[in-house]
């Protein structure tokens, strides 16, 4: 694959440019000898946008290796997070499910790089710009997508995605996939809520929901911890102000309310598993993260 530098209007700004993080963290993933996840696109989307100049997109960029807060630590959690995500869709898979909606896609390339079985389809839903950038940087490489690939450009914090998502040939009396990874974090509490909801009425019996979140407000110590200040100084992404500050909803008992069954772990429980990835540390801003699987059981 060989990339050129394509437009990168608007993705380098606000939460668009979190999803640059989290490639440039797969793409050091990717380049590791104990990879939890390869993502070959990861590092194309890095050198492809110019607000990402500097960063690293191989582990031999990352001098201090895991110790480093920000492409060390950080960079491992999404790794791991990528990993559990792919493992979930794939037994969904399994299952029998054939359609995947990605809630926050960002540059998620699992539609290029996961075996799915050939009569699936991938929707990706994310801001335009974000997904434009995505398609100008796949063009160039002359990605291919292993099975049927939708993308959608939309707002999730407006119930219009979801008459935008059936318009694309979304299926909604076909059991799904639905993933959001990396994205209540930064919508208001009324939206993640509208969301489930709109998840829950277009789920059949069987359907899959996997998402992440945060579960409490942190302390003054954890937002003053180095996982936050080196992304703030270092690349400029202040995650404290991206996120969202209304208490969030506890969006697994309003599942479980609505005929879903949820279990929820940390992130550790599955570093423990894996064998790599964080261990919990003083003042942890992963120690609130939550993972939760729900299975659509009406
Ligand atoms: N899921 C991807 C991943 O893990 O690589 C991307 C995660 S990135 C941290 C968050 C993504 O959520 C960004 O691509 C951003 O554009 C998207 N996002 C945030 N708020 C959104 C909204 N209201 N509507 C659509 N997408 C949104």
């Amino acid at each position: 694959m060989a990339a050129t530098v394509p437009d990168t209007t608007d993705i380098d700004g606000g939460v668009g440019l979190t999803a640059l993080m989290v490639a440039a963290a797969r793409a050091i993933e990717t380049g590791r000898p104990d990879a939890l996840a390869r993502d070959e696109y990861a590092g194309h989307f890095v050198r492809a946008a110019p607000a990402c100049a500097g960063w690293p997109i191989r582990p031999e960029e990352v001098p201090e290796g895991e110790a480093d807060p920000l492409w060390g630590r950080l960079g491992r959690y999404f790794g791991l997070r990528t990993r559990v995500f792919d493992d979930h869709l794939l037994e969904s898979a399994e299952a029998g499910i054939r359609q995947v909606v990605l809630l926050g896609a960002g540059l998620d390339t699992r539609a290029f790089r996961l075996p799915w079985p050939h009569d699936s389809a991938v929707f990706e839903i994310d801001q335009e710009p974000v997904l434009a950038f995505k398609q100008r940087t796949l063009d160039i490489l002359g990605a291919t997508p292993r099975v049927r690939r939708v993308p959608i450009a939309a707002d999730l914090c407006l119930d219009t995605w979801q008459d935008a998502l059936t318009a694309a040939g979304f299926d909604p009396a076909r059991p799904t996939a639905w993933l959001a990874e990396g994205l209540f974090l930064y919508l208001p509490s009324a939206a993640e809520r509208r969301v489930i909801a709109a998840v829950t009425a277009h789920s059949a019996a069987g359907s899959t929901f996997a998402y992440e979140v945060k579960r409490i407000a942190e302390t003054a110590a954890v937002r003053n911890s180095p996982v936050y200040t080196a992304a703030r100084e270092r690349i400029g992404i202040d995650l404290l102000a991206l996120f969202d500050p209304d208490p969030r909803p506890d969006s697994a008992a309003d599942l479980t309310h609505h005929g879903w069954q949820t279990q929820t772990c940390t992130p550790f429980d599955h570093s423990h598993r894996l064998g790599r990835g964080p261990r919990p540390e003083p003042h942890d801003a992963l120690a609130a993260n939550r993972w939760t699987f729900a299975v659509h059981r009406p």
